[in-house]
């Protein structure tokens, strides 16, 4: 037997041992059938490679043919060794990408913070063991306002830079996760109020100092909701939900934590109950439109009036509109609801049209209408089938409303009074507006708030208000409305101010439509 038959022979066989290598490598890392096949088919190959070796040597073989015999086979050997060699490449470089698209579903692109996914699977596993824990919920407060006054680059690199300081500050001792926007979730793995303080006091000392966000100092405050294990739930999306209350309650009462509790809970359960009623009662049409008179100081005369939603319960009593707006505001139910007092408010346009009326009527409308594009289409969509509707209707929008939004409530008052509306900013003095606000926007009257109203002949900081408001109204050329009158001492000074128009329960009450007919124009009535 000649060298060169022994060298390729083994050097073929070698081949197939680092293939055998590399199959094991593959069969570790798929569970198809078929690797498992070939790679006993490579020991057999192997097998037989030894057994051509001791049976050429042992046997008296034309070299001619040994060596075709051992070339063929060193070249099935490497066949084999790329073949499979080529396959783990692929293998490998697929495992990556299924690996990066897996970082990339549980991972948020902007902080690189595990995400709400993970979040959950984390806090599903978590719950399976009987150690208590607390669930962290955090937001930023005016997190929106910060984006609308420096932009979304600006708001995009605040959270990056705020995630990053607090996933710092909290490690070894929490994960932090991005659950979704400005929203902020980790577990703590305890509940003692110890721990508790210690965590938050970590949190706050992460926003203590402002962010540098393109050249802007942004100071950020949070509010925190937080839920506990087993106490408040066992299940993770109640933990969750419950957190999320808590969190809710932190900002509405201006907190910055509150932990979950159950009087939370019920007021939480109310909500969703009264939000269900809203619904059944726009369904059904329960709601109606009572009216309150507007009279003008000049002869105390009716001048308009105030149309103000009404829901009477079978047991005669009425849900204060200011609890179920506030509830419609939250759960979008405010734009139907809003529509329907317009709508209502036109139909009574047209009835006491009838009746020889020929004031204005007002119709209060909320942030969520002055931020809508579609509230605006549906207005000018009625303004199509009536166009002298904008002489009759005033809308008015809270002072607070207005700053809530203040682009959106420019923009909206700027493009209806446009086509011909008035703005009424109702409850003056409450809101804080600017007066450079009030002389950039559309604004054709002001209402002082019944508040001042009240008690400004026995607080002097109210009639302060009240005279100074009435100087301020007169200079912007704004017609004024005080309303909450109850008293005729408080009329007599409303009228030695000049004030323009009276409203309160000293006139009336707010009353149906048949009612007020009947009241203020059953002698111009026409049959
Ligand atoms: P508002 O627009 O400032 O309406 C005046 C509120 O003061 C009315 O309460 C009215 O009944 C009450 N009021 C009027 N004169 C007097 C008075 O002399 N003394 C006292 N104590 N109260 C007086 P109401 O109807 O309960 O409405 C409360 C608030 O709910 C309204 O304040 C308004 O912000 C909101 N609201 C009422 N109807 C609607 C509506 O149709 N749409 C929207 N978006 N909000 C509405
Ligand atoms: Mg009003
Ligand atoms: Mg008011």
């Amino acid at each position: 037997m000649d060298n060169f038959f022994t060298v390729i022979i083994i050097l073929g066989a070698l081949l197939l041992v680092a293939s055998l290598k590399t199959t094991v490598k593959v069969c570790k890392k798929t569970s198809q059938r078929a690797w498992s096949v070939l790679l006993f088919a490579i020991i057999f190959f192997i097998i037989g490679y030894w057994w051509i070796l001791y049976y050429f040597s042992n046997h008296d073989i034309a070299p001619v043919v040994m060596n075709m015999v051992a070339m063929l086979l060193l070249g099935g050997g490497g066949f084999v060794f790329l073949v499979i060699k080529l396959s783990l490449k692929s293998i490998l470089k697929i495992e990556q990408a299924t690996q990066y698209q897996k970082y990339q579903t549980e991972h948020d692109n902007l902080t690189t913070l595990p995400n709400r996914d993970k979040f959950f699977k984390s806090l599903s596993k978590q719950v399976e063991y009987p150690s208590p824990f607390s669930l962290f919920y955090i937001d930023l407060n005016n997190f929106k306002q910060i984006n609308d006054a420096f932009g979304h680059q600006c708001g995009d690199q605040l959270l990056a830079a705020f995630a990053n300081k607090l996933n710092k500050e909290l490690c070894g001792i929490a994960k932090l996760y991005r659950i979704g926007g400005d929203e902020f979730a980790f577990l703590l793995h305890t509940d003692t109020d110890e721990s508790m303080n210690y965590c938050v006091n970590i949190i706050n000392s992460a926003v203590k100092s402002p962010f540098c966000t393109n050249e802007q100092m942004v100071k950020i405050q949070l509010s925190i909701g937080v839920s506990r294990f087993p106490d408040d739930s066992r299940l993770p999306d109640q933990l969750l939900k419950k957190a999320d209350l808590a969190l809710h309650e932190a900002k509405k009462t201006f907190q910055p934590l509150v932990n979950y509790s159950s009087a939370i809970g019920k007021r939480a359960e109310d909500f969703f109950d009264l939000s269900a009623k809203i619904k059944v009662a726009l369904h059904k049409d329960e709601f109606e439109l009572y009216l309150q008179p507007i009279m003008d100081s000049k002869d105390l005369q009716l001048h308009g009036l105030e149309a103000l939603i009404r829901w009477p319960q079978d047991d005669g009593s009425f849900i204060s509109p200011e609890k179920f707006i506030t509830v419609a505001e939250r759960t979008g139910l405010i734009f139907p609801l809003s529509k329907w007092v317009v709508q209502e408010a036109v139909n009574h346009i047209r009835k006491l049209k009838l009746f020889g009326f020929t004031g204005t009527i007002h119709v209060n409308l909320s942030t969520k209408d002055i931020e809508s594009s579609e509230f605006y289409d549906f207005i000018i969509s009625l303004l199509a089938t009536d166009p002298t509707l904008s002489d009759s209707l005033i809308f008015e929008i809270t002072e607070g409303a207005m700053m809530t939004n203040i682009p959106a409530a420019r923009k909206m008052m700027q493009q209806l009074s446009m086509r011909g509306f008035k703005f009424s900013v109702d409850d003056f003095g409450t809101g804080f507006s600017s007066l450079s606000l009030l002389r950039e926007l559309p604004i054709n009257q002001i209402k002082i708030d019944q508040s001042f109203v009240k008690d400004m002949l026995t607080n002097s900081p109210d009639y302060a208000i009240v005279e100074s408001t009435l100087f301020l109204a007169s200079r912007l050329n704004c017609d004024v409305v005080a309303e909450g009158i109850e008293t005729k001492e408080v009329e007599q000074a409303l009228l030695s101010l000049n004030c323009d128009y009276l409203q309160g329960y000293l006139y009336s009450k707010p009353i149906n439509i048949d009612e007020f007919i009947n009241v203020y124009l059953s002698a111009e009535k026409v049959s």
